[in-house]
């Protein structure tokens, strides 16, 4: 699997925000090919492998998380932070949040080349997103993606009630993500 530069780039700024002893600290803390590319620089078109991503991810939430991924989920919301609000400006100023949610199951194949995300169920003010086809799922992207489509629904002028979780790695069947909203 490969994901667009776009997603790896959004890590790296999320640390150049720390600051630059903790941009030196997260280069160190790279393996030296991860660290040779990010230093070349990230092409947000051009793909790249999901072990790196995952690594971006885990290095992170390691060195300034709590070591339990948990800060992947932010590092998602971050990321459609920096690259939905620029790619999807006017769907946020036009559309409802269904109609976002929508357009977030369709920016899957944008950001990754295997799999898919496609909406499972939908009301008017909850949807449930299906994530199939990851060959190798791992909690730091799975989280990710969660904060990435809570963040979503919030740009989109929805307050999210309810955000539930389901994953292939936790032992569920499928890796879903239910989510309700008030606007
Ligand atoms: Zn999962």
């Amino acid at each position: 699997v490969n994901v667009k530069g776009s997603a790896l780039r959004a890590r790296v700024q999320w640390v150049q925000k720390m600051g630059p002893d903790a941009e030196r600290t997260f280069m160190e803390a790279l393996q030296p090919e991860t660290r040779s590319m990010v230093q070349s620089c990230i092409l947000v078109s051009d793909w790249y492998p999901f072990a790196t991503f995952i690594e971006l991810n885990t290095v992170i939430d390691r060195l300034f998380g709590k070591g339990d991924l948990a800060l992947c989920k932010d590092l998602g919301r971050f990321a459609c932070d920096v690259n939905l609000k620029t790619l999807y400006r006017l769907f946020f100023k036009l559309g409802s949040v269904k109609f976002i949610i929508g357009r977030c199951a369709a920016a899957w194949r944008v950001n990754y080349d295997h799999g898919e995300m496609h909406v499972a169920a939908m009301g008017d003010d909850w949807a449930c997103l299906r994530v199939t086809g990851v060959p190798a799922p791992h909690r730091a992207h799975c989280l990710a993606v969660f904060g990435w489509i809570e963040r979503a629904t919030e740009l989109s002028g929805g307050k999210v009630t309810r955000a539930v979780e389901r994953c292939r790695l936790r032992g569920d069947p499928e890796c879903e993500f239910e989510l309700a909203w008030t606007t």
